[in-house]
């Protein structure tokens, strides 16, 4: 009888995406995945620490865990940050395991099952990076109908607030080769979307690769990457890339986004504060009237393009004005989308050098005043889509009604539909013309009027990883 695993992720688009491998990986080895830790053989809490609040919830659910008769597994960015520490805090837990360790996991969990003692292992790859492709151990897995694809791992930027140059390491990149060998096998596995995952995703380099972005002061060949896509996996029909950095917006890039049909027509950009003093201070190495200049371009490149963004606040010594700054950046630049987050010190980052000194009740009061303007502005947005037609490339079942599915723009708008009766080829997979008749809060909710590319009969080799905790986006 085949084992169980359970898995809980904590964090941002990379720590999911590290549990999809996880579940490849723990699934080759002979372990099928379940909800319920109750039961499980085995317990992977795929972690984060780039809020405080992320690892608060690791230590009470590793709490809660400790009476499960269960082999208890820690990964990501916490399990990297405090590696022996917590098994000394927490001994009951099995194997620490970072993210540059995963290929180990199924040896350290049978080793654990035979009674070895707690295991830790966070050793970075930095002489021989690995990218565990999506399939590294089962041929049967099907792929989403977006996937995740990682290009790069680490960050050699230091922003003051951050902890995952520390977790994460130096940057280190796959070859464009191994890059462009995975889309195609999963674009041959039922994908039709493809997100670029990078911590600084932009600033993607390879070695002798033959056109550098001479716009870039580090040499970006992130344009020539995604040029090299485009031309060689045509049956692709959306590429996207999370998370960029500002920095790294160059005219190649925005030409790339003029001319290459599959970018997506919605870019998110990080920007975390609209005041020049508060950049510097969070070391961005951008001033407002660049990122304004950059993004415009980027807008301008295509039509209908639109921008999200990252924001933090009450960073220290951001006065009132220097918040008001961030408010007029989020309304000039017309964000349709915003992650916001109140300032929190996180251990080993330069900002703990500089005085937390927004009170608690203050960073609450301007994280509320800056989603009261986000919403109004994804509010509208939305509003004014009702009675267009777009593209939606449908995920799975929706929640809002039995029998609905949901879907993304190419705008990466959030759409509803219902299933409509006798509509060949409408299922996961499926790109359908949707007629837009309702805007939700976050959302919207259509009509299929036409089915333009048939869904396939997408059957998971194993069940979404449950994710847990903040939607959190770094760079
Ligand atoms: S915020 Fe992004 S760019 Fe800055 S250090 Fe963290 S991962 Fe790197």
């Amino acid at each position: 009888m085949a084992k169980r695993m359970a898995l809980v992720t904590f964090g941002c688009q990379m720590n999911v995406h590290d549990s999809e491998r996880i579940a490849a990986l723990m699934g080759g080895a002979g372990y099928a995945l379940v909800d319920d830790p109750e039961g499980a053989d085995v317990v992977v809490l795929n972690t984060c620490s780039v809020r405080e609040k992320a690892e608060q919830k690791l230590r009470s659910e590793a709490g809660r865990l400790k009476k499960l008769d269960t082999v208890l597994v820690v990964a990501g960015c916490v399990a990297q940050q405090e590696g022996e520490r917590l098994v000394k805090s927490m001994p009951f837990i099995d194997v620490v395991v970072g993210p540059d360790n995963l290929g180990e996991l199924p040896g350290l969990v049978r080793a654990a099952e035979m009674g070895a003692a707690s295991a830790v292992r966070t050793v970075f790859d930095l002489d021989a990076p690995r990218f565990l492709p999506f399939d590294a151990v089962s041929t049967e897995a099907t792929a989403n109908p977006s996937a995740f694809v990682t290009t790069m791992k680490g960050c050699n930027e230091r922003c003051s607030f951050c902890i995952v140059p520390y977790t994460r390491g130096p940057e280190r990149y796959r070859s464009s080769d191994e890059i462009v060998d995975e889309i195609k096998r999963l674009v041959d596995h039922g994908a039709r979307e493809v997100v670029l995952l990078g911590q600084t995703v932009n600033s993607y380099v390879e070695a002798g690769a033959p056109a550098l972005d001479g716009d870039d002061p580090d040499g970006s060949q992130f344009p020539w990457l995604l040029r090299r896509i485009a031309r060689e996996v045509p049956g692709l029909d959306r590429l996207r890339y999370t998370s960029p950095h500002p920095r790294h917006v160059t005219p190649a890039l925005v030409a790339a986004h003029a001319e290459l049909e599959v970018l997506a027509e919605h870019v998110h950009m990080p920007v975390q504060s609209g005041s020049d003093r508060v950049l510097k201070r969070m070391i961005r190495r951008y001033t407002r009237a660049e990122y304004v200049k950059r993004l415009k371009a980027l807008a301008a490149a295509r039509p209908g393009l639109t921008l999200s963004t990252d924001v933090i606040v009450g960073f220290p010594g951001e006065t009132r004005e220097e918040f008001e700054e961030t408010l007029s950046l989020v309304e000039e630049m017309n964000f349709v989308g915003l992650f916001g987050f109140k300032y929190s010190p996180r251990p080993n980052t330069p900002a703990l050098k500089l005085k937390d000194d927004v009170a608690e009740a203050e960073k609450q009061a301007r994280l509320e005043a800056l989603f009261a303007r986000s919403e109004a502005q994804t509010r509208a947005h939305l509003a004014s889509l009702v009675g267009t037609r777009a593209e939606v490339l449908l995920e799975g079942p929706s929640r809002v009604g039995e029998g609905s599915l949901v879907g993304r723009t190419r705008r990466n708008e959030l759409v509803h539909v219902a299933t409509p009766e006798g509509m060949a080829g409408v299922g996961a997979g499926a790109v359908v013309v949707v007629e837009v008749a309702r805007a939700n809060k976050h959302s919207l909710e259509g009509r299929i009027e036409r089915v333009k590319v048939p869904g396939h009969a997408l059957q998971r080799a194993a069940k979404a990883p449950r994710k847990v905790g903040l939607p959190v986006v770094t760079a």
